[in-house]
């Protein structure tokens, strides 16, 4: 951590909170929670509690400490629940984000609930900020934040950085407002960005769009502002995968599936339930390969889990549906009675029991038609055998696709070509998966989490601010 940092506290801002110090946390809160509990930090977002018939814009806020991190949470109204996450950032930035403009709502209320629970946000926030606090946050619910902050005065070092991919101008200029959200990134003073062509992205629109000029080494000037964004690819705990591979629980759960499927061969799929993730794209494809290379039958094995998300918005039951019609179909068309082509779980799988899943299956089929970086590309490497390692098909749409360019990169909307894929992986040879995988592993493990907040935090207090003038808010 750069030297600045050693006096300042750290500030978190997510929509939601994990608990740093709970197993269950996940590689981002724990690589959050790292880099707090060396500061002495404090994590602000929602609490996760909607208050029925609670003023808009209003919260009560919850003090919690962790260990040396002040957690600090604030309840939504329903209106703000309902406009500003469910709303804006679920139905309007999360599919134009992920080139989903068909699947878009832009309702104004929406636009309304998220200005208004950024700027409570900022206001709950700026009550409790020290003057040497450098704060961090995260993700496209609160893009407007720093700006909210800087309106109210805020001289801090701010960074951000947006966990899902950025689309090329086209897209991002059919958001209404886009103008404005792109403006309000200005008030940061680092943007962190999952791969280097959100970053072309992020550049060509600010320069095309909002006249910035380019300072070079990711550094733009508009408005009297100036901003440094940069790809900061985000990797995964790589010890927290290999503790939990190391437990009973985990030795148990692989003996068992080992146990149960024989002599067949796995492949595996852990998601969200959410379109982006390609999961009838996938279905499709896996479907193909068995009637294409009729050897897969009454052997190749599909588990996959999809974890329920965001189920109020109803392109996420239209999909769910879908699942379950394809997953019926297929196993309906292909299944006997001692071997069903595809084990379709609708449900959150312990993430404990993570690791035993991974290594118990020959083939993982990461398949998003878009994603920010996804996260288990980057598990299911490290959990491999090395002497006996299985393949990763991954998405050439996923962020990770960038720097894991040994895995078998796919365009998942071609589903013959992925299903060839699939065969391919199925099919390879020990020499060529060890090789293929030993390039990956040392990636992972290269640039894992902790190297991401590290070099992101050492990056923010290393940028040279300028006097700020908070009259020129551009909200
Ligand atoms: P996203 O952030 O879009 O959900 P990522 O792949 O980047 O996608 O991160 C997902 C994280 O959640 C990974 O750590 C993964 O292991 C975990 N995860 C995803 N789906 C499930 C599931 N069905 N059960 C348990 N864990 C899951």
């Amino acid at each position: 951590m750069g030297s600045d940092m050693s006096t300042g506290r750290l500030v978190i801002v997510s929509n939601r909170l994990g608990d740093p110090r709970k197993p269950a946390a996940g590689g981002l809160a724990v690589a959050v929670g790292d880099a707090l509990a060396r500061s002495g930090g404090l994590w602000f977002g929602w609490s996760g509690k909607v208050v029925e018939g609670g003023a808009p814009g209003e919260g009560e806020v919850h003090h919690q400490r962790s260990g040396d991190v002040q957690l600090v949470t604030i309840d939504l109204s329903k209106a703000d629940h309902d406009t500003y996450y469910a709303g804006y950032s679920n139905q309007a930035l999360w599919p134009a984000f992920h080139y989903r403009l068909d699947l878009a709502d832009f309702a104004s209320g929406f636009f309304a609930g998220y200005q208004r629970v950024n700027r409570l946000f900022a206001r709950k926030l700026a009550a409790l900020l020290r003057p040497d606090d450098v704060i961090w946050v995260h993700d496209y619910h609160l893009i407007p934040l720093a700006d909210e902050l800087r309106a109210l005065g805020c001289r801090h070092r701010i960074g951000f950085f947006l966990h899902i991919p950025l689309p090329p101008p086209p897209i991002l200029a059919a958001i209404p407002g886009h103008e404005w959200l792109m403006r309000s990134l200005f008030a940061y003073d680092l943007v962190g960005l999952q791969t280097r062509s959100d970053a072309d992205h992020f550049a060509r629109f600010v320069q095309e769009e909002a006249g910035a000029r380019a300072l070079g080494e990711g550094g733009f000037e508009a408005m009297g502002r100036r901003v440094i964004a940069r790809a900061h690819p985000i990797g995964i705990d790589v010890g927290e995968f290999q503790r939990l591979a190391a437990s009973n629980e985990s030795r148990q759960t692989e003996a068992t599936i080992k146990k149960q499927y024989g002599h067949r061969r796995l492949l595996v799929g852990v998601d969200r339930l959410d379109y982006s993730k390609g999961l009838p794209h996938r279905f499709r494809a896996f479907r193909e390969l068995l009637a294409n290379y009729p050897e897969n039958r009454d052997s190749a094995t599909l588990i996959q889990i999809a974890s329920p998300t965001r189920e109020s918005v109803l392109a996420y039951e239209d999909l769910r549906h879908e699942l379950e019609g394809l997953a019926g179909e297929i196993n309906g068309d292909y299944g006997e009675l001692a071997w069903l082509p595809i084990r379709y779980m609708h449900r959150v799988w312990a993430r404990r029991r993570l690791p035993a899943l991974y290594r118990c299956a020959s083939v993982a089929l990461v398949t998003p038609l878009r994603d920010g970086m996804n996260l288990v590309a980057k598990e299911y490497v490290a959990m491999q055998d090395e002497a006996d390692p299985g393949v990763l098909v991954l998405s050439r749409f996923a962020g990770a696709a960038e720097q894991m360019r040994e895995a078998l990169l796919v365009n998942p909307y071609d589903i013959p070509a992925t299903a060839q894929a699939i065969q391919r992986a199925l099919r390879m040879p020990l020499g060529e998966r060890r090789e293929r995988h030993a390039a990956l592993l040392a990636q992972v493990k290269e640039h894992d989490v902790h190297e991401w907040s590290r070099t992101f935090l050492d990056t923010l207090s290393a940028v040279e601010t300028r006097p700020r003038d908070e009259a020129a808010s551009v909200a």
